[in-house]
């Protein structure tokens, strides 16, 4: 039922030379990009979350609600600040509303499959309003999204999950499905065979990461760029007091070490550097991402409305967002593509995202071109076309669903990570939900599914081999 990769022992550090995507190539001013690149680090700091993408920027700023002061925190980021899957992806906020159900379900049971479902469409609202509400500039739009099915097999696999979510009590009041001629002219794919449509929404990836680190920042917690955590060990018993909280950590960087009693990792595809027992669960995945600039028939009044994602199989598509303030179109490639080679499949299994692949890129813009004839090569004018591809690197799990919450085996340690390529439609409760459980609440009071936690049981049921991809 799986057919994630052969996991990687260790996945390293994030390479030093990464490539700059379209959201970090607009976004070079972010004053902290490079905050405090040669500070060295605190001796003491009670918290330390290690990674700046939005799942630590966002730790973070839940934890300075929840009412820990900000100067007692400090970020250690590897590279510039939100340089990680934060700053790469295709900007989608698209929850699942239910094609991942049927698998979900063989993996963690009806009801939690339920609640994976719900949870992403309750992401969805926090991002929409929280952006709406602090009016951060992150070009958030909230618009709905197709699921537009390129084969009757897929139309097929689409139809028996919803059938199979609605049997199970799941909520389908927001989903329209639409087949036919009626899925073709309302999405503008030709070849579509059904389509159905819900509420989900685009963003600036970067600037969101930024404006929350930026928050955080300005309150006094204090941001290391450029300065990876390199180990994380037991402080020796004759230094940590009673007075300091006890047990502590001590976060080794190449910029000294500081002792902290909470450390957080999110890392996502990295949290086995410093969590090696998560080596055979999270791997690392390199995914690409490409930015077009349209012809005039995608342009002006005539842009696409909604997002899509323009599905052969299950994990065999294609993203398409397009951009409210200028009109890019944002191309995701996929991350399993039977028509790519061997080589470049395999191309994919790394964490050095300096790099692209050629026949990803060709593969995904055809795809687009196939899908929009008006987006053709040959019928573009000088300027527009393929604008820019990168890469970046995901952290996929072996269940398909995240690590939060409390490392049992390592008390003062927690982690959010493993986000499967999908973290914008999962972070927004994932985030509040570990800043919660750090400042004393249950699980119960995050909210989130019961199987997302880091538990001992999960751990074992992992190590049992039960395995399955949704993505
Ligand atoms: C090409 C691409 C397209 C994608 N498209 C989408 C999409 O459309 N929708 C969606 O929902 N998701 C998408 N994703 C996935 C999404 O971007 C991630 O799930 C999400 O950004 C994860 O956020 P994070 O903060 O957990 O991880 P990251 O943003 O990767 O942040 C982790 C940070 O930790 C740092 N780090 C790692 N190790 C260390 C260390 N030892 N010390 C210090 N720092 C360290 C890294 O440098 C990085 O900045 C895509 C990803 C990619 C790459």
């Amino acid at each position: 039922m799986t057919d994630n990769p052969e996991p990687q022992q260790d996945p390293g550090l994030p390479v030093a030379n990464p490539c700059v995507s379209f959201w970090q190539q607009t976004t070079r001013s972010f004053p902290y990009l490079n905050h405090n690149k040669n500070e060295p680090v605190p001796a003491k700091s009670k918290y330390v979350v290690i990674g700046s993408g939005i799942s630590g920027a966002l730790t973070t700023y839940e934890l300075i609600q929840g009412g820990v002061p900000a100067s007692d925190i400090i970020i250690l980021e590897a590279r510039e600040a939100a340089s990680g899957a934060s700053s790469r992806n295709a900007g989608h906020v698209r929850p699942d509303a239910f094609r991942g159900f049927q698998v979900y379900s063989q993996l963690h049971g009806k009801e939690q499959a339920l609640k994976i479902i719900a949870n992403e469409k309750l992401v969805f609202e926090r991002v929409r309003d929280f952006t709406q509400r602090h009016n951060v500039p992150c070009d958030f739009n909230p618009t709905t999204t197709f699921d537009v099915c390129m084969t009757p097999e897929f139309a097929a696999f689409n139809a028996r999950s919803l059938a199979l979510y609605r049997q199970a009590g799941g909520d389908v009041s927001h989903i329209r499905f639409l087949e036919g001629e009626d899925a073709a002219r309302a999405t503008r794919v030709e070849g579509a065979v059904a389509a159905y449509e819900w509420p989900a929404g685009s963003s600036h990836p970067a600037k969101l990461a930024q404006w929350l680190l930026a928050q955080s920042v300005s309150k006094g917690v204090r941001l290391y760029t450029h300065c990876p955590a390199t180990s994380v060990v037991k402080a020796a018993a004759t230094t940590s007091t009673a007075e300091d909280g006890g047990v502590g950590w001590d976060v080794g960087t190449p910029r000294g070490t500081t002792r902290a009693k909470v450390v957080v990792h999110c890392t996502n595809a990295f949290a086995p550097h410093l969590l090696p027992q998560l080596s055979s669960f999270v791997t690392p995945n390199r995914a690409q991402a490409h930015a077009f600039v349209p012809p005039p028939s995608f342009s002006g009044d005539q842009m696409l409305p909604s997002t899509m994602s323009l599905r052969h199989s299950l994990k065999h598509f294609y993203s398409v967002a397009q951009r409210r303030p200028d009109g890019i179109i944002i191309l995701g490639a996929p991350i399993a593509n039977p028509k790519i080679s061997a080589e470049a499949a395999a191309a994919r299994l790394t964490t050095d995202d300096s790099v692209f692949n050629e026949e990803v890129r060709v593969d995904c813009v055809r795809n687009f071109e196939t899908t929009f004839p008006e987006c053709e090569e040959g019928s573009l004018r000088h300027g527009e076309g393929l604008l820019h591809t990168w890469t970046g690197i995901v952290g996929m799990t072996t269940d398909s669903v995240p690590f939060v919450g409390k490392i049992e085996s390592l008390p003062g340690q927690w982690i959010c990570a493993g986000f499967n390529g999908h973290g914008m439609a999962r972070i927004f409760t994932c985030a509040p939900g570990v800043a919660k459980l750090i400042l004393g609440g249950s699980w119960a009071d995050t909210g989130l599914p019961e199987c997302f936690e880091i538990t001992q049981e999960r751990i074992e049921k992992l190590q049992k081999g039960v395995a399955g991809s949704v993505f």
